[in-house]
């Protein structure tokens, strides 16, 4: 095994890598985990925190800089405070590495603080509603209360951006007003097209928004233009592009969106994702995986770097996705954590 960077067939190299926690949640969002939720196997099957460790480090020697936590919800794991502040000793060519989460936020008012603590560099939270009974029905679970108290908690320590997945007939009202509620408090929103994940079970033909669309809705509604803009200082290394404000009291304000479906970046990809079982996939839109859990399990220290190798190979030039719903494939977006 040479050890050097994770360079796949399109002479991308992979910098960033993202690890579900738990394929659980506490929300089940209807875009996202079918009502009847999913089955899960033996406890055993899920990595341990150590085994976590285990692998961030073998990606941080392979040039990964980044890695951001998520889920199901990764607030649920049990030993995530000390996750964090043990990965982010981790050490990468540039320093020490990135730790960053995606959470629904229900947990994050108590939580926050000691995530910042141990080191956590930026958090993203989900929220696609600020009216209460449209939060309660679109995520079946939540409570906006507790999700508003976890961003102004979040936001006095660190980095905070939010993703809104966008639905015509759902939010698209309050694209505008999210936008605002975010600016004010000093929070980059991101509006994310969505996508035909589980077979497309859970995509409503008719609910995208494209990312095009979505800017309008905001200019309009915040009589503003947005201008295209590198992202400077608020793009983390994932897909979204960034738009910043001309005009207006919101004048330098920044927005992103993520257009999986119209505005294609797998040309820009450079992560891989790990499911909480330890299954490797090199691309959200396709079922293949390899398995680090066998690899980190068995006694050839070569094992694992040989499925990560293996697996980039298997990275793809695009994704199947199609506007009605058809091309994604079967695994549904809370399994492998967006
Ligand atoms: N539970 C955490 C949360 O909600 O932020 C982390 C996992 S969640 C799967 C990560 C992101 O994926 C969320 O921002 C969610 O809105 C987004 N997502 C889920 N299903 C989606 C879909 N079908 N299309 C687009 N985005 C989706
Ligand atoms: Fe859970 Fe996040 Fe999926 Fe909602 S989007 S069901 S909070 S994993």
């Amino acid at each position: 095994m040479h050890g050097g960077p994770l360079v796949d067939r399109q002479e991308r190299t992979v910098r960033y890598l993202r690890v579900s926690l738990t394929d659980r949640c506490n929300y089940r969002c209807t875009y996202c985990m079918p009502e009847r939720g999913l089955e899960y196997g033996p406890r055993s099957e899920v990595l341990s925190l150590e085994e976590v460790v285990r692998l961030c480090e073998a990606f941080a020697r392979w040039g990964v800089e980044r890695v951001r936590l998520t889920g199901g919800e990764p607030t649920l794991r049990r030993g995530l405070v000390e996750l964090v502040a043990q990965l982010s000793t981790i050490p990468t060519a540039r320093g020490t590495l990135e730790v960053v989460m995606t959470t629904n936020g229900e947990r994050l008012e108590a939580l926050a603080p000691a995530l910042w603590r141990a080191g956590l560099r930026g958090l993203t939270v989900s929220l696609d509603s600020l009216e209460p009974e449209r939060f309660a029905r679109i995520t079946r679970r939540g409570t906006l209360r507790r999700v508003l108290a976890g961003v102004e908690a979040a936001r006095r320590g660190g980095p905070v951006k939010l993703n809104t997945v966008a639905l015509a007939g759902f939010n698209d009202d309050e694209l505008a007003e999210i936008t605002r509620w975010a600016w004010e408090r000093d929070v980059v929103p991101r509006f994310i097209e969505l996508m035909p994940m589980a077979s497309g079970e859970l995509f409503v033909p008719g609910e995208l928004m494209a990312a095009a669309e979505i800017r309008d809705r905001v200019a309009q509604g915040l009589d503003l233009r947005l201008r295209p803009d590198d992202g400077a200082g608020v793009a983390g290394a994932g897909p979204a592009t960034y738009w910043r404000a001309e005009g207006g009291r919101f004048r330098g304000r920044r927005l992103g969106t993520i257009a999986a479906m119209t505005e294609h970046f797998c040309e820009r990809c450079n992560r891989l994702r790990v499911s909480a079982t330890g299954r490797l996939h090199a691309c959200l839109a396709r079922d293949e995986t390899g398995d680090l859990r066998a690899a980190l399990r068995s006694s050839d220290p070569d094992r694992l770097e040989a499925v990560v190798r293996s697996a980039l190979g298997t990275k793809r030039d695009g994704h199947g996705f199609n506007i009605d719903g058809s091309g994604g494939p079967s695994k549904a977006m809370v399994s492998i954590g967006g």
